[in-house]
């Protein structure tokens, strides 16, 4: 199982960012109100992630770090629930079969808590714990045993820009939450709850410069919402270009292409604008599992999901023009 879970992190965990981006995925789908992202040496030295979502019983605790896929997949009812679910319960055995792992955690209110650590995967320790709201994971010296992953890992700055890159896509998708990320000690963004468009301008509002504009408009059955800068304030590359698909982020290039097809008329070819997609589509219509680290996504009508973005961008694109 280790080397499994070492072949399994590969896919989930190509950097420090990806490990971010589950473990605050995690703390978000346990219903936090608060997550606290704590970074050391671009997340080479640790990764600390706080919440305070539902938590783990001790037996749960010990669970989440075996692996779903591979033990479990033995009638054709698990394999639809993959199918359905994604690929579940890989993170975190995956993460703690590359790293220093530590988790401590106590189901709500519960009046005990648990600490499950493992060292790159070899022995899993649990013990009893104080009681806690939420749960608290570390993640010690990732990738110490998979030494080609370790090489390569690019500089500090850019591994910090991923992991900078991932956490503003996650507080712009769950704007009630109130998110923290600290890098070297350093708070880098500290977000209270806000409703969506206070998040939108707190993230995005000095690339908006207040010039923006929201739009909505149903097509073929999807909502497509977008907050959309002004073609002026137009950039070099496409960081300020993010989408969510029912909730979550996902990076696809023929969003992308969509969105810069919608500004073609308004905008030089080679720059991109600021924009915020939300797209809310029936889960059937949408394919979530192309990728294990679910960033990508395959609709089943493309078609129909790239002429609903550049109807709604053309859209505002009138409406900024009056
Ligand atoms: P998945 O999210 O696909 O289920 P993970 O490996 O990411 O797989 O997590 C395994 C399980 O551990 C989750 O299904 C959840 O039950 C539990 N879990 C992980 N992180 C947390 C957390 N921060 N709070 C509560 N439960 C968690
Ligand atoms: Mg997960």
């Amino acid at each position: 199982p280790q080397v499994a879970n070492q072949i399994a992190a590969g896919e989930v965990v190509e950097r420090p960012a990806s490990a971010v981006k589950e473990l605050v995925e995690n703390s978000l789908d346990a219903g936090a109100t608060k997550v606290v992202v704590r970074i050391t040496a671009a997340g080479k030295k640790s990764i600390v992630i706080e919440d305070d979502g539902c938590g783990m019983s001790a037996a749960d605790a010990e669970l989440a770090l075996q692996r779903h896929a591979t033990s479990k997949i033995e009638t054709s009812e698990d394999l639809h629930l993959i199918a359905s679910h994604g690929f579940r319960g890989e993170a975190l055995p995956s993460i703690a079969s590359v790293s220093r792992f530590r988790m401590q955690t106590a189901l709500a209110g519960s009046s005990e808590g648990v600490e499950v650590r493992v060292d790159g995967g070899a022995t899993t320790e649990v013990r009893p714990a104080a009681p806690r709201m939420g749960t608290r994971i570390e993640v010690l010296d990732l990738f110490l045993n998979t030494p080609a992953r370790l090489n390569f890992m690019r500089t500090d700055k850019t591994e910090d820009a991923a992991i900078i890159e991932v956490f503003r896509a996650l507080a712009l998708a769950n704007p009630s939450v109130a998110m923290l990320l600290e890098l070297d000690g350093r708070k880098r963004f500290d977000f209270t709850p806000q409703d969506e468009r206070s998040r939108v301008m707190a993230i995005l509002g000095s690339d908006f410069s207040d010039n923006s504009i929201e739009m909505a408009i149903e097509h073929e059955g999807m909502q497509i919402s977008g907050h959309l800068g002004l073609p002026t304030f137009h950039h070099r590359d496409s960081t300020r270009m993010l989408f969510m698909v029912n909730g979550r982020v996902i990076r696809d290039k023929q969003l992308l292409a969509a969105v810069r097809a919608g500004y073609r008329d308004v905008m030089f070819h080679d720059r991109y604008p600021v924009a915020v997609i939300r797209i809310e589509i029936d889960p059937a219509d949408v394919d979530v599992n192309v990728h294990p680290a679910k960033r990508e996504v395959r609709f089943r009508s493309p078609q129909a999901v790239r002429a609903g973005v550049i109807s709604c961008i053309r859209a505002a694109i009138e409406k900024m023009g009056q």
